[in-house]
């Protein structure tokens, strides 16, 4: 946050032990903290009521590049079938899966079936998208051929603020360019996806560590990674037993390895 200079006001509060700012780096102060804008196709710079103007544009069916907190999601309005039908032509994705943020938990609840652990996972505050079962066809065109959908709950200020009863699902993938990194910077999103997003919802503030959302489903209670990733890496897993030096590589995902010093798997 170095590169927000605190206002006097925010001074005085992170300096003042009995405030419950006290030494609090995060910041949300108008004047000092970091601000949202939005950044059209033609490049134009839209700075007042911007939340407002975003959820106007994807209640017109609009598809839109969000920043994140490790990263840009491709978002528009899951019941819109022929925005999402435009983000598969622009994505160049044909088939695959797009996972869905819903406004709530009882949103969430309309659309799959959810057990008592699914809910546990989904609620739980590393927020990671849960594979849950679909209780009607209704979204086949999100995920084709797949009784199971991606879904999460909002996890960031943000999120929770594109949200209203009108648009209570979003299609939320990750805007990574294929066969590159996680986008991460503002202009490299406004130039590599300039040709699938109508428009960027940026802030100021920079990622410095690119991550990508967790993807699990859950079976007799446990939960099963097919990403591990948001809310849980760098976190190493805890076994009961010791080894030096050890690497192990996946056979199947693409990528995935680890590596164990003592008892801690990274
Ligand atoms: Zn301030």
């Amino acid at each position: 946050m170095h590169q927000f200079k605190m206002c006097d006001s925010c001074q005085e509060e992170y300096q003042d032990i009995e405030d419950r700012r006290y030494h609090a780096q995060p910041n949300c102060c108008y004047d000092c903290g970091p601000t949202l804008y939005y950044v059209d196709s033609h490049n134009k710079t839209i700075t007042d009521n911007v939340i407002d103007y975003v959820k106007r544009e994807l209640k017109l069916g609009k598809i839109l590049a969000i920043k994140g907190i490790g990263g840009f999601h491709l978002a528009c309005d899951a019941k819109n079938k022929e925005a999402v039908e435009r983000l598969r032509i622009r994505k160049n994705r044909e088939e695959k899966p797009f996972a869905i943020m819903c406004k709530d938990l009882n949103t969430a609840y309309n659309i799959c079936n959810i057990s008592a652990d699914e809910e546990k996972y989904l609620t739980s505050f590393r927020r990671p998208i849960v594979l849950l079962e679909k209780k009607n066809n209704k979204f086949d065109y999100i995920s084709i051929d797949n009784n199971y959908l991606g879904v999460m709950l909002p996890y960031t200020p943000v999120h929770y603020l594109l949200f209203d009863d009108e648009l209570d699902v979003l299609v939320m993938t990750s805007a990574n360019i294929k066969d590159c990194p996680i986008i991460k910077d503002n202009e490299e999103a406004i130039k590599g996806l300039m040709e699938i997003a109508d428009g960027f919802l940026l802030n100021n503030r920079d990622i410095h560590i690119r991550c990508d959302d967790s993807l699990i489903y859950v079976f007799e209670g446990s939960e099963y990674f097919i990403r591990r990733s948001r809310g849980y890496t760098p976190f190493p897993i805890k076994v009961n037993f010791e080894f030096e030096d050890l690497l192990s590589c996946g056979a199947e995902q693409k990528a995935s390895f680890c590596l164990l010093k003592q008892n801690y798997v990274f």
